[in-house]
């Protein structure tokens, strides 16, 4: 059912932008363009852009299947690019005399691929890596050749790990093992001693200050890592005794990602100076204060300390780090330290988005004539004769109170059905009859200015669900585990008036699998505004902000696998450029992580198929047919592909 729009007025993308706040979150990198689509900005300059709906036809028509997850490599140069220069300008505002590097987390995305992008484009701005693992530790080895990119070593760490790194810097590179526990320095002084090699080494501090949000304990005493005061004191004193006090060359802390109010931020920076000033005065040589991640991103553009957003700007951050660093040491008289922070999310969130078609899900042809069939019935049930009535009669003097009648005859039709006097044709009717006042209802509520307060929660009864080519557990787990709000919107028709209120529901045979929660006009929506679908268009939507943590917290709910990728540069000649395709699973990659073989599932049927061939139940060619069916299905996309 769609909502009838009322004596339009003419839509505009303007209006779009605002229905999906998009000029919030989007900053300067999305916007709607004069054809009322989605497009990207690779640059500051506004007139260069990738219009979203034309590359997803065109990769369409390259056989690439939705869902696909397009890498914007621009955008994502544009924010390592543009988190640099804020430090480097709020180091001259402030006359800070050292220097800012970032050090991209891993495990925010690890896909070599994104990693290596990274890589290269943080080049001519020093940046480093940051892992936590193991597994972690050999990717971003893999990436180094020496010191040409640094790495921060943080997570717990066995003696494997540590000697791995010891090695690392006897052959050159530049590795920083950070401290998180006590008894992991004694390890590390250990292994020292044992293969003669000195580390770099730097030591987490555990600060009573907290983060806010979902994040809020990684800080604090409660903390998982890092050492508190006391600890502080007697790891300077172990490193003294075994004269390793000079391979301390970095503090770190970290208290939490998406940090949502400025002022916590600040709270922590002043502590953390503060601890370092005071090291410095033991005669510990800290070279780096290492601030962690936390810099967050506002994913509803509500600028508020609200979970998914945050109250201050990237350039508001910078400023207040170099500002009470620079006040603490000055005050303290002690030199300032070179600054790093590990801002993962900040740096990759924007560069990604899903892109993934609608099903048609539009039944109304199918649906007999209950109009006719009521005209026709002999006798009609009073309670759907009383439903015939109001959808008659109802205007906006007796809205409330017909509205009131109709949940009370739709409960009173179903009650009736199972006492056995009301036959199955009558429910249908009554169905029938309660969307189409439903329907009438609302056309008559756009005619309200403001909406009667009982009435706003009246629209959830319009919503729709829409289904979707994707698995929320896949490609955006956090909407579903944190109630996390990403922008989501159509790529196209954005010059029209969306008139379908709607929830997204992916394909999973989870309920969960339904994002009921969107960015709207005033923060949190409980509906998605879009288009009615037409037979002969496609449909698609966009899941927008997602390159921090989606990909890798991802599963594989129902052996959804992997969405099919592609890196996009943007060239002035052609719009765009393909750097890379990166295929999704297929069916058979999912099933092997949970131990099935594709060979083996293959031979099983065949010999079924065989027995069946032999008693004539099925033909040679229809065994054929089946089992190139499978075979097809095993090396195809996990994904609806038609
Ligand atoms: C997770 C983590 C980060 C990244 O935090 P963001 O908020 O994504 O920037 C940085 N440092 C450490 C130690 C972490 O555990």
């Amino acid at each position: 059912m769609s909502l009838q729009s009322p004596a339009s007025k003419r839509w505009s993308i303007k209006d779009s932008a605002r229905t999906y706040n998009l000029d919030n979150w989007g900053d300067d990198l999305f916007s709607i363009n004069k054809n009322g689509n989605m497009c990207v900005h690779p640059s500051s300059n506004a007139k260069q852009s990738i219009d979203l709906r034309v590359l997803v036809d065109d990769l369409i028509k390259r056989k690439i299947k939705p869902p696909i997850l397009l890498r914007f490599m621009d955008v994502l140069q544009r924010r390592i690019a543009s988190i640099y220069q804020v430090f480097k300008h709020a180091i001259a505002e402030n006359d800070y005399p050292a220097k800012y590097q970032t050090f991209y987390p891993i495990k925010v995305n690890q896909q070599r691929q994104v990693v290596e992008a990274i890589v290269r484009y943080g080049k001519r701005y020093n940046i480093g890596l940051e892992v936590g693992s193991k597994p972690e530790l050999i990717a971003g080895i893999s990436f180094s050749t020496g010191k040409g990119l640094p790495i921060i070593c943080n997570g717990y760490k066995d003696s494997e790990y540590i000697e791995t790194v010891l090695y690392a810097t006897k052959i050159g590179y530049d590795i920083t093992l950070v401290v998180e526990k006590l008894f992991e320095l004694e390890k590390i002084i250990e292994l020292s001693k044992k293969t003669g090699i000195m580390p770099k080494l730097g030591i987490r501090v555990k600060l009573s200050s907290k983060g806010t949000g979902k994040w809020a304990t990684s800080g604090g005493e409660d903390a998982k890592f890092g050492l508190r005061m006391s600890e502080i004191i007697a790891a300077i004193r172990m490193l003294e005794e075994q004269g390793m006090v000079e391979c301390v060359k970095l503090m770190h802390s970290h208290i939490g990602s998406q940090i949502t109010k400025i002022d916590k931020i600040k709270t922590a920076l002043i502590e953390a100076a503060r601890v370092y000033t005071e090291m410095r005065k033991l005669g510990v040589g800290i070279e780096f204060l290492d601030i962690g991640g936390g810099l967050g991103v506002d994913y509803d553009g509500s600028k508020s300390s609200y979970f998914s957003s945050v109250n201050y700007t990237i350039a508001e951050y910078a400023n207040d780090v170099i500002y009470q660093i620079k006040s603490i040491c000055d005050e303290a008289g002690v030199q300032c330290p070179n600054i790093i922070s590990e801002s993962g999310r900040a740096t990759v969130a924007h560069y990604s988005v899903m892109v993934t078609n609608v099903l048609n899900t539009d039944t109304l042809s199918l649906m007999p004539d209950f109009e006719e069939m009521l005209n026709q019935s002999e006798k009609v049930a009073p309670t759907v004769k009383k439903l015939l009535d109001i959808y008659k009669s109802i205007d906006r003097y007796s809205l409330r109170e017909d509205y009131h009648d109709t949940m009370q005859l739709i409960s009173e039709a179903v009650s009736l059905f199972n006492l056995g006097y009301l036959t199955l044709k009558d429910r249908a009717i009554a169905e029938w009859l309660y969307a189409k006042i439903i329907v009438k209802i609302n056309g008559l509520l756009e005619k309200f200015k403001p909406i009667p307060e009982e009435m706003q929660n009246f629209k959830l009864h319009l919503r729709q669900t829409y289904f979707a080519n994707f698995s929320l557990f896949q490609s955006i787990p956090d909407s579903w585990a944190i109630d996390q709000l990403f922008p989501i919107m159509p790529i196209q028709r954005l010059d029209q008036k969306p008139d379908v209120m709607a929830s997204i529901a992916d394909i999973t045979c989870d309920s969960d699998g339904e994002i009921t929660s969107f960015v709207g006009t005033n923060g949190r929506t409980k509906y998605l505004p879009l288009h009615k679908i037409s037979k002969d268009d496609d449909y698609y939507i966009g899941f927008f902000l997602i390159g921090a943590y989606q990909e890798i917290l991802g599963d594989l709910h129902n052996l959804f696998g992997d969405t099919n990728a592609v890196h996009i540069t943007f060239d002035n000649k052609t719009g765009y450029m393909i750097d890379t395709v990166i295929n999704g699973d297929a069916t058979q990659d999912t099933l092997k992580y949970v131990q099935y073989k594709g060979s083996e599932i293959l031979k099983h049927v065949r010999d079924n198929l065989e027995k069946n061939i032999v008693s004539k139940k099925i033909t040679i060619e229809e065994s054929s047919h089946f089992v190139e069916l499978l075979d097809r299905m095993l090396m195809g996309y996990t994904y609806l592909v038609e």
